[in-house]
């Protein structure tokens, strides 16, 4: 039986266990995926040593820090400096990928229309710098808008011409994610024009307040399961390679 799994803390909440399983069952593989919650990354050593895993998944919050643990790290992962994917070669080496961006970048390109050429994106961590580097791919130039100054700008900066400018309005935070559904960025929802595209990262609800606001306005939405559903099937890739 080949092993698979997710690493990270706290679990509950991952999707992904229901979806290798459901395919490995479909498939007719022997294969079992499962859920590792590590309380801290230092134990991947030892789960290392007691399974031998073909391939692990990584999310929040050691897509960064699980990055000295690996053997390799490929160029796109390094470059966004996150990886969610763990692929283990048959002599143990790992080696590390980031399938986010191109789970993002995927579900993007055919709502693209030819002025969406500039993109605030609402946040500055992991996600954030996988979509970041996705637009880059793709010839649209990103501004990061966070709380603080360090990178890109702050939310209290934004103009009317900004929010206009850009039509594409990216939630790469975890602002309106279950349990926390009545959040929302706190970004100015009302300089928005009909022809943006919000899209939020966020799957679970469907419709988060952030993606309610792009409705009100007339705008396109989408939501962040293709992206998952993506990132998987780019992830059952690099296993199989
Ligand atoms: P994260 O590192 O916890 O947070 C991302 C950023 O959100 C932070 O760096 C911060 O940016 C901002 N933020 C956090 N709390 C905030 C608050 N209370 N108010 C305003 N801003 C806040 O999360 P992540 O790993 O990047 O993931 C972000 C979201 O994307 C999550 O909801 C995650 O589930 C989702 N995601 C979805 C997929 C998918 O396949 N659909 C894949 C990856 C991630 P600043 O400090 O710069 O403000």
């Amino acid at each position: 039986m080949t092993h698979y799994g997710l690493i990270g803390y706290p679990l509950e909440h991952s999707r992904s266990k229901v979806y290798f399983t459901k395919k490995f069952a479909e498939e007719h593989l022997d294969a079992d995926y499962q859920l590792y919650p590590l309380s801290q990354i230092e134990e991947l050593e030892k789960l290392r040593k007691e399974i031998r895993l073909r391939g692990l998944n990584v999310t929040m919050p050691y897509k960064e820090a699980v990055i000295e643990y690996l053997d390799e790290v490929d160029e796109a992962a390094k470059e966004i400096g996150a990886v969610n994917v763990i692929r283990f070669a048959d002599n143990g080496q790992a080696k590390g990928y980031n399938t986010d961006y191109i789970g993002f970048r995927d579900s993007l390109v055919p709502l693209l229309g030819e002025r969406d050429r500039k993109a605030l994106i609402l946040g500055s961590g992991g996600a954030a710098k996988a979509v970041e580097y996705a637009l880059r791919e793709l010839a649209i130039e990103p501004t990061i808008v966070s709380r603080s100054k360090e990178r890109g700008i702050r939310y209290d900066e934004l103009t009317k011409d900004m929010v206009e400018g850009h039509s594409l309005i990216i939630n790469a935070t975890p602002l309106g994610m279950v349990p926390n559904s009545d959040k929302k960025p706190p970004f100015p929802y009302e300089w928005i024009p009909k022809a943006h595209l919000l899209y939020d990262l966020i799957y679970a609800p469907e419709e988060t307040l952030f993606l309610q606001e792009g409705l009100k306005r007339g705008c396109r939405v989408k939501n962040g399961t293709d992206m998952l559903i993506g990132q998987a099937e780019a992830a059952w890739r690099i296993w199989n390679r």
